[in-house]
């Protein structure tokens, strides 16, 4: 095994420099080598390729489906089945849905298309935009429990320019480095949730000005990032240091899903759609008619940009959705029809003490309109429930009680004495 051949580059399968891989092996004739990673991979395959043939498709194998990384398109996920998946969490968001349910169906379908193909499919990073608390963490983490590659959600708040205090943009593959239990080919096929991005927005329209180390800088290093390019990532995250050994990661396949609340997004569609309307009479109707959140849904890219994302990141993100701001029916059915919905917990929490728990349909109107009173939107739903049932469940395990009853009076009495509004 020789350290970094002279006269040899880089891997002869991946293309990765010399100096980016561990070592570099050579054929026996010294033309050629193979990174370790790609060694990896190619017994990944070879796994693969007697899994299939132990599963008695011998006849249909060939080394073109081993190729595939093992993705087996027949069982992976169709968007239909993602999206009703999805429905099961997540009320509302359609348009969201429906977009991530084909994104995630196209990563899996460029996962496995043959290397050797003419057409390379290219993958389609996603930004999610959104008030906060209508979903956007909610949907990426239903996804990843669906999901057999690596996926793991980052905070773009963290983050800071190299050379800065933060943590370099790198260690957002950390994690997935860690979900993939370190095995580098498969963290270099996950998907990665980046929340936050709105926070990495330039703050203003003059850089050489004020140094905007959390801000521009971070888009551009991000840009590496989402474009595909091998990184180098440190193991433990955080802050590189020169002794730490790092761990080069190619992050071509790696499928980037961003989401962000864009506070204040509105003004700039609401600016941009009128001084284009000016003169219609159309325009007029549509501006009287569009309340200032209506405008969410028709955000564009040139918005973001208005917002401070630099081109070249949006053009990395080349689908862009919306979350709409849940109303007072969606509200409503968040507090008891998704499966992990908050009264479901709270009647879990309580069948295990024996105790049947019930909320009367008043009751959930109440704290409906205490959710919306306060401007708490969904996040405020769990805080209101919770100290509304602060009382309850301390007093009554232990207790011959079997059925409790919230009724909007008892909420209202809670709500009172934790001085919630307050
Ligand atoms: P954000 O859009 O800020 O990422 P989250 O996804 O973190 O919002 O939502 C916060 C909480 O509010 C979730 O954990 C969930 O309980 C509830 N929630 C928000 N939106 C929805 C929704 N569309 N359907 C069901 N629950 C929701």
């Amino acid at each position: 095994m020789a350290k970094k051949q002279s006269g040899i580059s880089c891997c002869a399968f991946c293309g990765r420099p010399a100096d980016m891989a561990e070592f570099l092996i050579p054929t026996p004739d010294e033309k050629m080598c193979i990174c370790p990673d790609c060694v990896d991979q190619l017994h990944q395959m070879i796994i693969d390729y007697h899994k299939q043939v132990a599963a008695g498709n011998g006849k249909n194998v060939n080394l073109k489906d081993a190729k595939s990384g093992g993705i087996n398109l027949q069982k992976v996920p169709k968007p239909k089945e993602i999206k009703a998946f999805l429905d099961q969490y997540v009320i509302g968001q359609d348009s969201a849905k429906r977009y991530l349910s084909v994104a995630v169906y196209n990563h899996y379908k460029r996962l496995a298309q043959p290397p050797t193909d003419d057409v390379d499919i290219e993958k389609s990073n996603i930004i999610l935009v959104g008030p906060t608390g209508t979903g956007k963490t909610l949907l990426a983490r239903t996804i990843a429990k669906m999901l057999d590659v690596p996926f793991t959600i980052v905070d773009a708040t963290v983050l800071t320019q190299a050379g800065y205090v933060g943590e370099d943009i790198e260690s957002l593959l950390t994690r997935l480095l860690q979900v993939a239990d370190y095995d580098v080919a498969k963290a270099e096929r996950g998907i990665v949730f980046i929340d936050e991005i709105d926070k990495i927005a330039r703050k203003g329209d003059n850089p050489s000005i004020t140094r905007d180390v959390s801000g521009e800088g971070v888009q551009q290093g991000l840009l590496k990032l989402l474009e595909g390019s091998i990184v180098n990532v440190p193991p433990q995250g955080g802050r590189k240091h020169p002794e730490q050994k790092m761990i080069p990661v190619d992050t071509k396949n790696i499928l980037f899903i961003c989401g962000g609340a864009f506070d204040g997004i509105e003004d700039k569609v609401a600016h941009r759609l009128n001084s284009h309307v000016v003169g219609y009479a159309t325009g007029d109707k549509v501006r009287r008619h569009l309340k200032r959140e209506d405008y969410m849904q028709f955000v564009a890219p040139q918005d973001l940009k208005s917002y401070g994302l630099i081109p070249e990141i949006i053009g990395r993100l080349p689908i862009l959705t919306t979350l709409e701001a849940l109303d007072r029916d969606a509200l409503r059915r968040v507090l008891t029809e998704p499966k992990n919905a908050i009264t479901r917990q709270y009647e879990k929490l309580f069948a295990m003490d024996g105790v049947k728990l019930e909320f009367t349909p008043e009751a959930l109107d109440f704290i409906v309109d205490k959710a919306i009173e306060f401007k708490l939107g969904a996040r405020g739903l769990r805080s209101i429930v919770e100290t509304i049932m602060i009382d309850a469940m301390f007093d009554i395990p232990g207790t011959e009680d079997k059925k409790f009853v919230v009724t909007p009076e008892y909420a209202q009495e809670q709500l009172k004495k934790a001085n919630f509004e307050a």
